[in-house]
């Protein structure tokens, strides 16, 4: 029923052909493209003077992605870890700036989207991102957040985030967190902890707001421990295949059966290093080439089939690319390949374009709206720190009778009873 009303197909025409057909249909996704973080680090946020729509040096600008009949595009607000470069570190209650930054990247992104309005809008529902590129000709702008320890210990801010039009959270990234443990933290520790009691209170909360859950980055354990609690489908932004290229941001081929039991899908990632050895040549030039995502595409279709992957380029946010993807325009070619190589059928290439990803999209908002009514998740990390000057306590009001001491012992009071606020 999702696909047929977007299908339609003659199949004696070429594949390039029916590819232009079928992409004035169907949107190309890619879940993971970093340029707002270039915006960040090069111009700090000051875009008014930037055209997007001009021929930019970066993997990404409004004329390649046009080129590339990207249709809805997941940008990702990332913010780094603050740990200093150390994976392992554990004070979770250190002051930074996470959330501000994260806002910060929310909001360039957003101004980015308005002052190009012509050809891009900021869109909150799947449905929205199918009739804005569908009906008004747009490329759809959505949100993905990468790392728990953006939202800073605090489900709030997930919650927050889903009201500013976040529509996926990576529980990690290259640290670990309350929530979870990283896969790039497994050659540190003795244990892969996996996801905490704290972590599958945010995965609920997460499925009652209708957040899509993002495993790329986590440890082996997590991915497990997060496919046996959630009660949605779970996306991998951006991540491989992992018997290819046994790297630990890749997936293994048990959480790749188990992610087609959830009915979820993965974004296959094109950084070098997550598709080939890493290799460079002589020049220092990757030896990476589009063959090489193909081949990732092909092997998580050969093992789950065409409805559980899609792209997830990570495009401005890796060092190099692929030869003959070396950015967002080159889409078609990718897509082109695969329809070649399998003589595929209009609904799994539409499926592999975007079909699929806007399945796990929609089906978290349907999980969502069933879930309407219940209560929001109040739980909090265990170990934060509760810290207020002693005359919050001595000199204000009780809200209720004893209502002061519930917390009593929990909170660490800071001397500055003369400190009476006025
Ligand atoms: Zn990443």
């Amino acid at each position: 029923m999702f696909l047929k009303k977007y299908l339609s197909g003659d199949k004696a025409e070429s594949v390039d052909e029916r590819f232009l057909k079928l992409s004035h249909r169907i949107p190309i996704i890619d879940t993971h493209n970093d340029f707002p973080y270039l915006l960040r680090v090069q111009l700090h946020n000051k875009v008014n003077e930037l055209d997007f729509n001009s021929h930019l040096t970066s993997n990404t600008d409004l004329p390649k992605l046009k080129e590339g009949h990207v249709g809805v595009q997941f940008f990702s607000v990332y913010i780094e870890c603050k740990d200093g470069g150390d994976f392992l570190y554990t004070d979770f209650n250190q002051i930074n700036s996470a959330v501000r930054d994260t806002l910060e990247q929310i909001d360039v992104t957003k101004r980015l989207v308005a002052k190009h309005f012509k050809d891009m809008k900021f869109v909150n529902s799947s449905k929205e991102a199918m009739e804005t590129y569908q009906n008004e000709k747009k490329i759809a702008i959505t949100l993905g957040v990468e790392g728990l320890h953006q939202c800073d210990l605090s489900l709030a801010v997930v919650r927050i985030y889903y009201e500013l039009g976040v529509r996926y959270i990576t529980l990690t990234h290259n640290c670990d967190n309350p929530f979870a443990m990283a896969a790039s933290s497994i050659p540190y520790r003795e244990k892969d902890f996996g996801l905490t009691e704290y972590g599958v209170e945010c995965v609920h909360e997460m499925n009652r707001l209708g957040m899509m859950v993002d495993l790329s980055h986590v440890s082996y354990q997590t991915m497990l421990d997060v496919l046996n609690v959630t009660e949605a489908p779970v996306i991998f932004s951006h991540s491989s295949v992992y018997k290819l290229t046994p790297h630990e941001r890749n997936v293994r081929d048990d959480v790749l059966l188990k992610l087609k039991e959830n009915g979820g899908v993965i974004q296959i990632n094109f950084c070098p290093a997550f598709i080939t050895s890493g290799d460079v040549d002589e020049e220092g030039n990757s030896i990476a080439t589009i063959s090489d995502a193909i081949n990732h595409v092909s092997y998580v279709i050969d093992l789950i089939g065409w409805d559980h992957v899609g792209f997830g380029s990570d495009f401005d946010g890796i060092p190099g690319t692929p030869r003959g993807l070396e950015d967002v325009s080159k889409y078609p070619d990718l897509v082109k390949s695969i329809w070649s190589k399998y003589d595929a059928t209009e609904e799994q290439i539409a499926k592999l374009m975007g079909l699929n990803t806007l399945r796990v999209w929609s089906e978290c908002e349907r999980i969502s709206e069933v879930k309407k009514g219940h209560k929001c998740i109040e739980a909090q990390w265990s170990d934060r720190l509760w810290e207020f000057p002693t005359w919050a306590k001595t000199a204000m009001p009780e809200i209720y009778p004893g209502s002061k001491q519930i917390y009593d012992k929990s909170t660490k009071w800071i001397d500055g009873d003369d400190l009476i606020k006025k």
